[in-house]
């Protein structure tokens, strides 16, 4: 009957030091995992134990399943092969241990034997090959192809230090294969079958002779043995441990919605100066990194060539925990000022993580800390200051506010005098904005029309502060909600609209439940779009335009809001061709997280003509239709600088609709 011949030439004097070097191992790895966990606790306290179903759940479908992982096919694929190979020999050793150490020692019974036996043998055997593979292409990808996100980081060979994995890796796969098909080749079980990479090994190995592969298979089980304790045990002191931290991380995500920011914690300030200002969950998130560059490869700050790389900031970050060479203050030394302002907080990095890393968070979390210090560009400055001074970044008058509804006719409720069905934010860029208030007069306009009964704040909104909270300034925040809220409090309404995708983030993720209650919060492209499916909009003309949709962060990956838009394109009889980024893979326009309010950084080329330059790049488009006040003013100012006036013109959807009514 087919059993696992454990220990199977091997001499006592090996057996029982393989036992000692397991124990040995056992003792490094508690060490290494104590360590890690002692960094974790040194961070600040945070609560992440609720939703446990959502979060085993997460664990299954994202640690295991590598859901995130496979969406990008080649090094999806290479690792989902090395982890399921990895896991799978693990489990088998696990499985051999307990049928040789425990079952056989205190029962005298092996449960490895007869078909038990054949299916773990397959279920290795195969699980190896995978592994082989997926070692194969990880060596292959990082020596031959070798892609820029997975370039070395200042002062670190990386490309060295995931030699030392693979070679392991490798090693331990191939030491494998060859004691088992030395084992075969002498035994010469009748099952040998069921162990196919085994018995082709044996069949080439069997030309050698009975002593000769019984000497060979004791010096390579030795070096089985020893490679494979070596990796075990190197696992809490290098790369790999991203393979335990990184389940913990997925499991410990963050369940809130990803449009509401962590508030700043005001521990010796507003932000973080040292790293053990961090939660021990930001911690968690720096040591489960497995520097695959996803984000790198996202982010429109490094693509268009400034200085920021999300994997490299994380990277740095995990390395200044060990306070290794790079210096020993978070600020300069590790991570520079630069870094941090060159982020639009677009969300591409953390949407892609596949193991949930949040850097967002804490480089918002840093930028508070320069925000304390005064280190911040100063037209910036400048814009905060407007912000706290008349509540709007273009530092005019409160009661300039609404000038752009003087002509409109019949005048515009004002919402805190009057019950309204819609109350209208309209937003800073969409009130100051000159060459905007023309498309905020053809929204009043479209709504009018829809016989929308709606109203505004007038002098009594204020920037919603989305963007002051990103570019780290949480006190002003905390003041615009403060002043935001107690005007929404004076009116009646029933739902709130906005045409801006940033105000339209913070007012449904970040303020206070009590602005809304149920009642709901609506992009003016969600409003249109229930107008248009419920017949209560009409369009009298088909446009017939060959139009691209540009997905703003904020409304998009922020908020998921992707098909509204598209509907409404379709609905004026356009047609919509995509651009190759689309929905969540949609690049930024440069202007978020107070970038807008920034000088200019100097790159290759600017986020917004990449994107200019991507619309044009498809057959025939004319109109490149966004819906974010922002957005226009940015993309016409890329148009201009890209020399593509004559090819292809910015419109926001209400223009559209508007002309199509
Ligand atoms: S949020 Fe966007 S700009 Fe900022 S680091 Fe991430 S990908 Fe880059
Ligand atoms: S932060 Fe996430 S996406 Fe970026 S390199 Fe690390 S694991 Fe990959």
């Amino acid at each position: 009957m087919p059993i696992r011949q454990t220990f199977w030439n091997i001499p006592h004097w090996a057996e029982i030091g393989q036992y000692i070097l397991s124990l040995l191992t056992l003792i490094i790895f508690t060490y290494g995992v104590w360590r890690r966990v002692r960094r974790w606790r040194m961070g600040k306290p945070e609560r992440r134990t609720d939703q446990l179903g959502n979060r085993l759940r997460s664990v299954i479908v994202q640690a295991l399943g590598q859901l995130r992982t496979v969406k990008d096919v080649y090094p999806g694929i290479m690792h989902l092969t090395i982890f399921w190979g990895m896991v799978t020999l693990i489990i088998g050793t696990a499985l051999a241990t307990i049928d040789w150490d425990v079952t056989h020692l205190f029962f005298d019974f092996q449960f490895l034997n007869g078909v038990v036996y054949i299916l773990f043998e397959v279920i290795l055997d195969i699980f190896g090959v995978l592994l082989v593979i997926g070692l194969g292409m990880a060596i292959y990808r990082r020596y031959v192809v070798r892609p820029p996100r997975l370039r070395d980081v200042p002062g670190r060979n990386l490309a060295r230090e995931d030699a030392y994995t693979l070679v392991m890796l490798t090693l331990v796969a191939i030491t494998g294969y060859l004691v088992e098909g030395l084992r075969i080749a002498v035994t010469e079980p009748t099952w040998a079958a069921w162990s196919p990479v085994g018995n082709a090994l044996a069949s080439v190995i069997n030309s050698f002779g009975d002593p000769t592969n019984q000497t060979l298979h004791l010096v390579l089980w030795i070096s089985h043995i020893l490679i494979s304790f070596t990796l075990l045990a190197s696992i809490p002191f290098t790369k790999l441990f991203h393979i335990l931290a990184a389940p913990i991380n997925i499991f410990f995500r963050p369940l809130h919605p990803v449009g509401a920011l962590a508030p700043a914690r005001y521990t010796s300030g507003p932000g973080v100066e040292q790293w053990p200002d961090f939660t021990w969950k930001q911690i968690l998130d720096f040591e489960s990194c497995s520097r695959c560059g996803r984000c790198q490869d996202r982010c429109p700050a490094y693509t268009s060539g400034a200085t920021l790389s999300p994997r490299d900031v994380i990277i740095k970050l995990n390395a200044h925990l060990w306070k290794r060479e790079n210096g020993n203050n978070l600020h300069g030394d590790v991570i520079t000022a630069e870094e941090l302002w060159a982020c639009t907080t677009c969300l591409a990095c953390v949407q892609v993580c596949p193991v949930f890393i949040d850097h967002l968070w804490s480089i918002v979390d840093m930028r508070r800390y320069l925000v304390d210090e005064g280190q911040i560009d100063s037209q910036l400055q400048d814009a905060l200051a407007n912000l706290g001074r008349y509540g709007n970044s273009f530092g005019q008058s409160e009661r300039m506010r609404a000038k752009w509804t003087q002509p409109i006719q019949p005048k515009i409720k004002d919402a805190r005098k009057e019950p309204v069905d819609y109350l209208w934010f309209v937003g800073d860029y969409a009130s100051y904005h000159a060459s905007l208030t023309d498309v905020t007069s053809k929204t009043a306009e479209v709504f009018q029309k829809a016989g929308l009964d709606f109203g505004i704040l007038y002098e009594g909104e204020k920037n919603s502060g989305n963007d002051a909270r990103r570019a780290g300034e949480e006190g002003l925040f905390e003041m615009l909600v403060e002043e935001n809220t107690s005007a929404i409090g004076l009116c009646e309404f029933n739902a709130i609209v906005t045409t801006d995708p940033h105000s339209y983030n913070t007012l449904k993720n970040e303020y206070p439940a009590e602005i809304n209650g149920d009642r709901p919060i609506l992009h003016y492209t969600e409003l249109l779009d229930q107008l248009i499916t419920s017949g209560k909009l009409n369009f009298s003309k088909k446009l017939n335009y060959k139009v691209t949709y540009h997905d703003p962060c904020y409304l998009g990956r922020y908020n998921e809001v992707y098909d509204a838009p598209r509907r409404i394109i379709l609905a004026t009889g356009c047609q919509l061709v995509e651009m190759p980024r689309h929905h969540d893979q949609s690049f930024c326009c440069g202007a978020g997280g107070g970038r807008i309010w920034m000088d200019e950084i100097e790159v290759k080329e600017r986020p917004s003509e990449a994107r200019i330059n991507e619309a044009v790049g498809l057959n025939g488009v004319q109109v490149f239709a966004v819906t974010c006040p922002k957005d226009v003013t940015m993309f016409q100012d890329a148009v201009k600088t890209t020399g593509q006036e004559d090819r292809i013109v910015v419109m926001d959807l209400i223009e559209l609709v508007h002309e199509a009514m």
